[in-house]
């Protein structure tokens, strides 16, 4: 067998020491390497410089799956608590989320009763909550009246813990009645919905409300 020289010998000794060369080229560097002395020595250095020990490479992949693995509960526990608050919100929105219910003629009715007892009639499936101001002079057409303004507020879908909360809510008892003192004072009860707080905030006025109210009953 003709000697195969030093130089190719070498150059093969990476994938050698990788174990990655065919049987051939094993067997043949293996019978150089028993008589050059040479390679021997190229070959003693290569292997420590190539051959990472495998307890040097574990760290780096633990690392690296701990990484994960932390990443993962993270996502897991962030994806659990985002449902929750979205069935929380969904929850809370068909509940207990209050919309107003817009004013109709068939809805609402006010009466004066006999025993001068202003009483709000609603004649829809249910409502949530009845707001109502407490009877305000209010300047209309020059004139000051005591006004009222009202709205009812209804929710998607009636829960069944809200007749415990709310004991004035009663569904089959769909009358809203003033107090005796207010019932005298008031002149004029508008429909409309307003936010006390924008008011107080300044982003609304009662002129403005006024404006957007529909007038539903007058002394
Ligand atoms: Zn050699």
């Amino acid at each position: 067998m003709k000697e195969i020289k030093c130089t190719i010998i070498q150059d093969i000794l990476p994938l050698y020491i990788d174990g990655v060369v065919s049987q051939d080229t094993k067997e043949m560097v293996d019978q150089h390497l028993q008589h050059c002395e040479k390679c021997q020595k190229e070959y003693g250095t290569m292997k420590r410089e190539l051959y990472i020990p495998a307890e040097n490479k574990a760290p780096i992949i633990q690392k690296i799956n701990k990484k994960w693995r932390k990443k993962k509960i993270i996502i897991s526990f962030a994806s659990v608590f985002a449902t929750a608050i979205i069935l929380l919100g969904a929850y809370l929105c068909i509940f207990y989320y209050e919309r107003v219910i817009p004013y109709s003629k068939n809805l609402f009715k006010i009466e004066m009763q006999n025993d001068n007892q202003l009483v709000s009639h609603y004649y829809g499936k249910s409502y949530a909550t009845f707001h109502g101001t407490y009877p305000s002079p209010i300047v209309i057409d020059g004139e000051k009246k005591n006004v009222s303004f009202i709205f009812y507020t209804e929710t998607i879908a009636d829960s069944p813990s809200r007749s415990l909360i709310n004991y004035e809510k009663n569904l089959n008892e769909q009358d809203y009645i003033w107090k005796f003192d207010e019932s005298e004072k008031i002149d004029a009860v508008y429909y409309v919905d307003y936010d006390v707080e924008k008011i107080v905030a300044r982003k609304d006025s009662w002129d403005s409300v006024l404006e957007r109210a529909v007038l539903i009953w007058e002394k």
